[in-house]
């Protein structure tokens, strides 16, 4: 606990963690006796947390609007996503590494493979790994008609990222991409979705720089070599999710100053954490994926609260499993994240909040975001005590906290944290 000097006043100030666990709101499972799998699992530390604590329900964006991942970290940090979204792209592009400003188009990209009439053989290129750096090096800064400029750069396998930067751009452009379940249709031509001028520079720029693709990449050494040994040619480049990069306002200057920082494995959430001005511990041992590592997480949260005010700390493997609709393993994941839990409240100083919540929920018997609210819970000192002992979605409706939004979620917990701003006089 600290007590601040601001304007002649003593302001009371705590540090927080929230632990953000995807997808882990979920429906009443029979194979589980009609419990959810967080209600199904032994979760000591955190039935202590809602028994001190106080407890409700989140609708991430709005009650019954299923979110992405994106999306729901953007509203769990505040953030109104009218303001500072558009769409997947600049996320994927802050996520691969990329500087982006303002007005920036960015969008999603496949390497593809197209026959000669134009039609996608196949949408990821025989799931192409090797030498993607170097075909993405070649795509790299290339100067298209009205001074665009077009910067690209791979992600994961055969995924990438396309940053078209210039005057008067709009997300506003249909996609090349013909979809998922589309192999056999051609590639798309790109359309303005609007009337503008921008949206018509922006396909027009886009149009240029997909032949330009296709021109390099066809006689590319790497993709004469994968025709030679009989493996699909990367000779197509597939564009989807624009999105306008937005001026996102750093929580620390939305909030009198407070220090934040971020662990996660996920590239989508450091990315969100990338747009929140949050300092982002990455490490090989932290995963996004099923082996997370939560006592390392943990250890890394604690480091963090030395310089920090407020760490997000993330776990993946909740929602993968949602989605897998692997219950038992959902369930047992939730456990690993109470004993992850367990050890950053064991080392927490005195005065420190726990707050933990999810960015959506992802049910295993839908295995795909729902609408359905999440639980939430907040614990430490000044926290009013609600009535609720345990930490699961349905005494979490019946808690102190009530029914409220993400960005609800942070005000309160900036408020408690003696970060907030008075409003009038
Ligand atoms: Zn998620």
């Amino acid at each position: 606990m600290l007590r601040a000097k601001a304007g002649g006043k003593i302001i009371l100030r705590r540090k927080a963690i929230i632990v953000s666990i995807d997808g882990l709101g979920d429906r009443p499972l029979h194979e589980l006796g009609g419990l959810t799998p967080l209600e199904a699992a032994t979760t000591h530390t955190f039935d202590i947390l809602a028994g001190e604590g106080m407890v409700g329900l989140v609708d991430p964006y709005a009650p019954g609007v299923p979110c992405g991942t994106d999306v729901g970290h953007l509203c769990m940090l505040g953030y109104d996503t009218k303001e500072v979204y558009s769409g997947r792209g600049p996320i994927e592009a802050l996520g691969a590494g990329f500087e982006i400003f303002p007005g920036d188009v960015a969008f999603r990209c496949n390497f593809a493979t197209i026959d000669h009439n134009g039609i996608v053989r196949d949408r990821r290129a025989g799931r192409i790994r090797e030498g993607v750096a170097e075909l993405a090096a070649i795509l790299n800064n290339i100067t298209l008609n009205n001074n665009v400029i077009a910067n690209f750069a791979p992600a994961t396998e055969h995924r990438a990222v396309l940053v078209l930067r210039g005057a008067g751009l709009s997300p506003l452009v249909s996609d090349s991409d013909p979809g998922g379940k589309n192999e056999g249709m051609p590639i798309q031509p790109i359309r303005p979705l609007d009337e503008s001028e921008a949206a018509l520079k922006t396909a027009e720029a886009l149009q240029q720089f997909l032949a330009i693709a296709r021109g390099l990449l066809n006689q590319h050494p790497i993709n004469l070599k994968r025709i030679m040994s009989g493996q699909l040619p990367a000779n197509a480049i597939l564009t989807r999710s624009g999105g306008i990069a937005t001026k996102c306002i750093p929580l620390q200057e939305r909030f009198n100053g407070i220090r934040c920082a971020a662990v996660s494995g996920e590239a989508t959430v450091q990315a969100i954490a990338k747009m929140a001005g949050m300092q982002i511990v990455t490490h090989p041992g932290i995963t996004g994926s099923y082996d997370f590592n939560g006592q390392l997480k943990a250890s890394f949260a604690i480091e963090l609260l030395n310089d920090n005010d407020l760490v997000l700390v993330h776990v993946k493997a909740t929602d993968l499993a949602g989605h897998d609709g692997k219950w038992d393993s959902k369930k047992s994941i939730i456990e690993q994240i109470d004993n992850m839990v367990a050890v950053i409240k064991a080392k927490i100083p005195p005065d420190t909040l726990i707050a933990i919540t999810a960015d959506h929920s992802t049910p295993c018997e839908v295995g795909e975001h729902s609408g359905d609210p999440v639980p939430v819970v907040i614990w430490g000192k000044g926290v009013r005590a609600d009535k609720q002992l345990a930490y699961g979605e349905t005494s979490c409706s019946a808690g102190g906290l009530g029914r409220i939004t993400g960005k609800d979620f942070f005000h309160i917990l900036i408020d408690l944290m003696g970060f907030s701003q008075k409003l009038g006089a």
